[in-house]
């Protein structure tokens, strides 16, 4: 992307983020309904975080899914209540993963997430080729008590 198309989307970030904090608050737009104003900001929230989770080279079909992902999203507010708690969970079983690999001298890669899921997280020791799963409810862990290279 040319520079300028680059600063417009990062001033575009700048203020849909600041959109959002101002809906959530509320005292601008107290004449919107309390619900809708911030079942909206957590719709534009998670558009944000959708489309920042996006690979560069995706068909604009599923650019525009992301939109209709938001508004499913948002709706659920229990659900997105769980997400977060499960979401709290996968990172608290990775960072004790993670922890256990290094005391066992293993070189853990980037978490990649598992295909198809939102709360499956993969990686694998760059030196011995060890490999952990972990979910928000389970941790299989396939790593050696030593690494060692194969
Ligand atoms: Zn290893």
């Amino acid at each position: 992307m040319k520079e300028p198309d680059m600063a417009k989307l990062e001033q575009l970030r700048s203020a849909l983020h600041f959109l959002v904090s101002l809906l959530e608050e509320g005292s601008l737009v107290d004449r919107y309904d309390k619900d809708m104003r911030e079942e909206f900001a957590s719709v534009l929230r998670l558009l944000v975080e959708k489309v920042d989770d996006l690979p560069l080279e995706v068909p604009e079909n599923l650019v525009h899914a992301t939109a209709v992902r938001a508004i499913i999203g948002a709706s659920e507010k229990s659900h997105l209540a769980e997400m977060a708690d499960k979401r709290d969970k996968l990172e608290r079983n990775q960072r004790e993963v993670e922890a256990s690999a290094s005391i066992q001298g293993h070189l853990l890669g980037e978490w990649e997430r598992v295909k198809g899921s939102e709360m499956e997280n993969q990686a694998t020791c760059q030196v011995c080729g060890g490999f952990v799963y972990v979910s928000d409810s389970s941790v299989y862990n396939l790593l050696l008590d030593d690494c060692q290279r194969m």
